[in-house]
């Protein structure tokens, strides 16, 4: 097999869970960085949302100015949280990914991240989960506040002879996101949307999960040709 061509994947809801341990830590770091406490951290939505968004929509809300400075403090104490609490509870990895990264590789894809995550935390939960030494690249959510301009940003980041064609997320985001930089657009139902809402925002394939190694692998190669 010779296709030639890169692969992005997002990260919770399409590779992993990590168990719901980003909350708490948004809510601690988020008081340490701006000095002040978030009234309600878990009516945060993260679905599809980007580190940057997040954290700025939150210092909104509490009426407290953000700046560079304090958006990096809030990263740094997010990231030593995140990857602290993942130390303790390894993420909940979904059933085939790391089977289907294996695959991918060994057909000779080049795969990427594509996350709102920021960089250290997006590792974090790759490292965690045993599965980062199967991506070469990617972009994040400490690189842009919009999902469209970081997977802009992923694909010029893919090797040359292999560029980008089709991202694999979760979320009707990923797919706007993939649609708008004129990617394959696979969705897959593991994370918090349903299949129906998935195939409705404009996917090009919809999975449930990628359980079955051997029928995704096919349905996704077909979509490259
Ligand atoms: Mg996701």
């Amino acid at each position: 097999m010779n296709i030639n061509q890169s692969i992005l994947f997002d990260i919770d809801g399409t590779l992993l869970y990590a168990r719901g341990v980003g909350r708490d830590a948004f809510g601690i770091a988020f008081e340490d960085a701006y000095r002040v406490a978030y009234p309600d951290v878990e009516k945060l939505c993260f679905i599809g949302a980007t580190d940057s968004n997040l954290v700025r929509n939150m210092a909104k809300e509490c009426n407290v100015e953000t700046t560079i400075a304090k958006e990096e403090h809030f990263f740094l104490r997010l990231t030593q949280l995140i990857d602290a609490a993942l130390s303790k509870v390894k993420p909940h990895i979904y059933p085939g990914v790391p089977q289907l990264l294996t695959e991918l590789n060994q057909a000779g894809l080049p795969l990427g991240i594509i996350t709102g995550n920021i960089r250290p935390t997006a590792w974090s939960k790759l490292r965690h989960s045993e599965i980062d030494s199967y991506f070469s690249f990617g972009a994040y959510g400490d690189e842009h506040h919009d999902r469209s301009e970081i997977t802009n940003i992923a694909i010029s980041r893919a090797p040359a002879a292999t560029p980008a064609t089709m991202m694999i997320g979760d979320t009707p985001l990923d797919i706007k996101a993939a649609k708008s930089n004129n990617l394959v657009a696979v969705a897959v139902a593991t994370g918090w949307i349903s299949a129906e809402e998935l195939a409705d925002a404009g996917a090009d394939l919809v999975l449930t999960d990628f359980s079955d190694t051997h029928s995704t692998i096919k349905k996704i190669i077909t979509l490259l040709d």
